[in-house]
């Protein structure tokens, strides 16, 4: 058991995950840090946290387990604030959607050889924002990727393992620059395809009509696109390599569809589509 947890970052990642803690009893405190008090007050209302700071050095005091759950683009500020009053003994964790950078922000704040911290990235979420849309079920059945660094420290990862345990979830461990390629293909890619498409859709002439006549797959396909943007261009600039080499090789197979479309090659087309509806039927099976 956690005597204080403390989140920074009390949305809809910080906020579910506290109150997955909270069920489960795993914490006699939470503690939230945040920017906006009407915010972390709503988060103390709703049964997350039990207290708030708005100043990040108090917030992590005393606190044996921190949790970054900001947008990818805060987590160096917050670590610049928050490493001066971190206790000897705490264990931090982020939750970011990207894992190299991270690292690297956690390495030029902390020096080379963080033995406490554990960069992590739990793969569940929704399209909403915010501690208004968390809920404590979010993470149950759900994996929790884990990218220890070379030095960072095995009891470490054990509480932070034990943490996403408690929330229902199943760990994996694997390296940053893995789960960055996989997340760059199975997450990024579908988000910039799926905001593009939109965007695409929304500056035709006819747009009132186009949308006007969308159907369930439209809305099916493109309800990513009602995520966050400034956390979506985050993940995009922090995970820009990988996710360019993702697009490309998109751009080559769309094109080869494109050009089957445009020759009437129907053999090609109905390959495409064969294949991916198996691959897509085995995934949901
Ligand atoms: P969110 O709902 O917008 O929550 C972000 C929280 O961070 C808010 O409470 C916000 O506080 C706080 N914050 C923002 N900038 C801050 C700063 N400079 N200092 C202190 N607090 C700050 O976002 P989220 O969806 O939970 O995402 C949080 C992290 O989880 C991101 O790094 C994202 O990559 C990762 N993630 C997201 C998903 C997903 O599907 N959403 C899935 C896995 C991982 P205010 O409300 O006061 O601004």
């Amino acid at each position: 058991m956690i005597q204080r947890l403390c989140i920074v970052g009390v949305g809809l990642i910080g906020g579910s995950l506290a109150l997955a803690l909270k069920r489960a009893n795993w914490c006699r405190e939470v503690v939230g840090a945040g920017r906006s008090e009407a915010h972390l007050r709503q988060a103390v209302e709703k049964g997350a946290i039990d207290r708030y700071c708005l100043d990040l050095e108090q917030a992590v005091t005393g606190a044996d387990l921190v949790v970054l759950a900001v947008p990818m683009g805060a987590m160096r500020a917050v670590l610049e604030r928050i490493c001066p009053a971190l206790a000897d003994d705490a264990v931090i964790t982020d939750v970011g959607s990207a894992k190299q950078a991270v690292v690297r922000d956690v390495q030029a704040v902390m020096g080379k050889h963080p033995a406490s911290f554990v960069p992590g990235h739990p793969i569940a979420g929704t399209e909403n924002s915010g501690v208004a849309a968390a809920f404590p079920e979010l993470f149950e059945g759900r994996r929790v990727i884990l990218t220890p660094m070379a030095d960072t420290a095995e009891t470490a990862v054990e509480r932070v393992r034990e943490m996403w345990r408690q929330a229902g979830a199943n760990v994996v461990v694997m390296d940053a620059a893995h789960h960055d390629e996989v997340l760059a293909a199975t997450s990024h890619l579908p988000h910039v395809v799926a905001y593009s498409l939109v965007d695409t859709l929304a500056r035709m002439d006819e747009r009132s009509e186009v949308f006007q006549f969308a159907a369930g797959g439209f809305r099916d396909f493109t309800r990513i696109a009602s995520s966050d943007p400034v956390m979506w261009r985050d993940i995009c600039l922090t995970n820009r390599e990988p996710l360019v080499r993702m697009i490309d090789l998109f751009f080559a197979d769309l094109n080869q569809l494109r050009d089957a479309i445009a020759a009437g090659d129907g053999d090609a087309i109905e390959a495409v589509f064969s294949r991916a509806k198996i691959a897509r039927d085995a995934f949901i099976a």
